[in-house]
């Protein structure tokens, strides 16, 4: 792959962008140069918005079949390009092959959701609510809607937003992560050849200064943002001031517990794979592991074996099964963490530093153990391949510690015993 010059995409044409703020987008897997992004300029945004707010009266009055049919030819083309769109999330993201795969098929997946608009727009009514009164329920689109997505699923996170607000006859204007731009580009293109009307989708680049244009901008009148907890609460607060509808999704600390009945066999590589696949770099990885009880001691050593045996190395290559961190910056910026760990008292188990091929930004499996909730390591989220065990006495202190993180968190149990499930389940819907 050559270094390209990305552009923005507005009123259904791809432009260059005259801006001075460039951005070299590496390879994570080389640290080598692939492409240019020079962010968007604000009339480059404003224009993008304002194709929008032209296109949009057009687009919401398409006939819903008309706007799914375009849907249908976006998946019939990202069907077709599957395996060069899984490529390109490798190349800007550093993860593996198989999981780009698997972020493009939960894309398209949404695509193909959204092309069922037809069934999924329709309203209700009931006639004869009160006296001499019918009572409908008819959808509308809402208008131009801006899409804020983060680097670390470049396709499925914007094709979360992008296929729905087009099938609802909205018009759209995406603003990806700064660190990930390329599989933006594809999707215009995409949407393109799939024959969407000018204006009704456009990309902008650029990072705070764009999504602040976006936020304050009277056209826009929705904004979906999907990033870490600190701008989603600043988004989400901003955009709601504006009078805007607002959707805001941030980070995550998502605790596992392991009961001392747990059948590790099965629950070790299933922690492993959700605390390290895609390096981490996920808002639902496992990053804390809660030993409950005696399990403690066996579940470390067999945490750091299982890790140990997970390969390291560039996402493209075969049988790889964990690729690269986003950018060097954040690599170190773990290696801080792992040091700070260190001194604090945690107690290390699995080091990953040095693990991985030298010129890209690699940081093995690391574990830490004797986690407790003063520290930084459990309390931030590191988004990288650093996993934390704290241990508890029992299912109340493991729930505790669960149910004080401040993220909203995702948690799960293993356990062979109903009891412990429903008593958890119980407590972690409360
Ligand atoms: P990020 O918050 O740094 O960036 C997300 C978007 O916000 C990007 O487009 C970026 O340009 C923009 N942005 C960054 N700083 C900003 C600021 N100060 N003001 C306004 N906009 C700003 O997130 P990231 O590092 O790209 O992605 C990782 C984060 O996303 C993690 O916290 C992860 O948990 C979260 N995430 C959450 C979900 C979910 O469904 N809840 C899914 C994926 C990722």
């Amino acid at each position: 792959m050559t270094t390209t010059m990305v552009q923005s995409f507005v009123g259904g044409r791809f432009v260059d962008s005259s801006s001075e703020e460039v951005d070299p987008i590496p390879d994570p897997a080389t640290g080598e140069t692939i492409a240019m992004l020079p962010y968007s300029t604000s009339e480059q945004i404003d224009s993008a918005i304002a194709a929008a707010r032209e296109a949009f009266p057009g687009w919401a009055n398409t006939p819903v079949p008309d706007r799914a049919q375009v849907l249908f030819r976006m998946k019939a083309l990202m069907e077709e390009q599957f395996e060069d769109i899984a490529l390109l999330v490798t190349r800007e993201n550093g993860k593996t092959l198989d999981d780009a795969r698997g972020e493009v098929r939960r894309g398209i997946e949404v695509v193909d959701f959204s092309c069922g608009a037809p069934t999924l727009l329709m309203g209700t009514n009931l006639d004869q609510i009160a006296e001499g009164i019918d009572e409908a329920l008819v959808r509308f689109p809402v208008g131009v809607v801006a899409g804020i997505t983060p680097f670390n699923f470049p396709t499925m996170v914007p094709l979360w937003m992008i296929p729905v607000a087009l099938a609802c006859g909205n018009t759209f204007v995406h603003k990806p992560s700064q660190r990930t731009p390329l599989s933006a580009i594809k999707i215009a293109e995409i949407l393109q050849q799939a024959g969407l009307p000018e204006g009704v989708f456009n990309v902008v680049h650029g990072a705070k200064d764009a999504v602040d244009r976006l936020l304050e901008h009277p056209d826009v009148d929705a904004v979906s943002f999907v990033g870490s907890a600190g701008v989603a609460k600043y988004v989400y607060s901003t955009a709601a001031a504006a009078g805007k509808r607002v959707q805001a999704l941030g980070g995550a600390k998502n605790h596992l517990l392991v009961m001392d009945d747990a059948d590790l066999e099965r629950s070790v590589p299933a922690i492993v794979s959700s605390a390290f696949g895609n390096a981490g770099q996920r808002c639902l990885a496992g990053s804390v592991a809660v030993g409950v009880g005696k399990v403690g001691d066996t579940l470390v050593r067999e945490l750091a074996e299982e890790a140990g045996r997970l390969k390291v190395g560039r996402g493209t290559e075969p049988d790889v099964d964990m690729g690269p961190v986003i950018r060097d910056e954040r690599r170190k910026e773990l290696v801080g963490y792992i040091e700070e760990g260190q001194e604090v008292g945690a107690k290390l188990v699995a080091d990953g530093r040095g693990i991985g091929p030298s010129d890209g930004f690699f940081l093995g499996p690391t574990i830490f153990d004797q986690v407790t909730p003063d520290m930084r390591l459990w309390k931030d989220e590191l988004f990288g391949p650093v996993l934390s065990v704290v241990r508890a006495s029992d299912i109340d202190e493991a729930l505790r510690v669960t149910n004080s993180s401040s993220f909203g968190n995702m948690a799960s149990i293993f356990t062979t015993s109903g009891k412990n499930a429903r008593e958890f389940r119980r407590r972690v819907e409360a």
